[in-house]
């Protein structure tokens, strides 16, 4: 079977770093490179 799935993707304001979370669909508290709190802030 192929299911198509939608995940987001997640982008540091502080690196820059770019990830999908592990479930594809929950943003994470911090950043999984620099472990910024504010990573979704401008
Ligand atoms: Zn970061």
């Amino acid at each position: 079977m192929i299911r198509k799935i939608t995940v987001i993707e997640c982008e540091c304001e502080k690196c820059g770093y770019k990830w999908i979370p592990k479930d594809g669909k929950t943003p994470p508290k911090i950043c999984g490179k620099c472990k910024s709190y504010a990573w979704n802030k401008a």
